[in-house]
């Protein structure tokens, strides 16, 4: 977790996102900014699926999309819809710690017997169910992984600003995600 670059005052956001939708998401969330009035959406945020993250932001602010693992890999229409219609420029995409979608094969007979008694699926097609999507969806290390999303996005996207950030469920806060100089950027 030395990864994670706490932000307590203004002066923690890098200047590349201070004075940036990105920042003023980490001023509301973390500084108790007052609420701006939006007329628009400035911001696109990826983050997890996960109950347990609320964001303090204003209404129209963001548009959302919450995805397992905060994995924007099979949502890029809705990515560029944000850009090209929502007319959002940057992107905070907000892994968070202790993330389910971490480590899937672990809970695979939680989640094969939870279909069957929870849904009603035979056993075969939740295996089936499980051995075909869990590889899609498995995230590795939440770090590593929103730090390779992003780097894929800035590729896909190379005009919108993007930035990693983590969300700890123990604290509920933002921070930053370090980005190391030795090229993992
Ligand atoms: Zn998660």
């Amino acid at each position: 977790m030395n990864r994670l670059v706490p932000i307590t005052s203004k002066e923690d956001i890098p200047l590349e996102y201070r004075e940036t939708p990105v920042g003023h998401l980490l001023e509301y969330h973390n500084l108790e900014r007052d609420l701006d009035s939006c007329t628009s959406a400035e911001l696109l945020i990826g983050m997890c699926m996960d109950n347990r993250k609320h964001l303090h932001i204003p209404e129209n602010f963001a548009f959302i999309i919450r995805t397992g693992g905060a994995n924007l890999r099979y949502s890029e229409f809705k990515v560029s819809y944000a850009i090209s219609v929502g007319g959002i420029r940057s992107i905070a995409l907000i892994g968070h710690t202790q993330c389910g979608m971490v480590n899937l094969i672990a809970r695979k007979d939680q989640f094969v017997q939870g279909l069957v008694k929870g849904a009603g699926w035979q056993e075969q097609s939740a295996e089936e169910h499980f051995s075909h999507y869990a590889p899609m969806f498995e995230i590795g290390n939440e770090i590593d992984f929103v730090l390779s999303e992003v780097k894929r996005l800035r590729l896909r996207y190379p005009k919108i600003l993007i930035a990693p950030l983590m969300y700890r469920v123990e604290d509920n806060r933002l921070y930053l995600v370090q980005e190391s100089a030795g090229g993992a950027g």
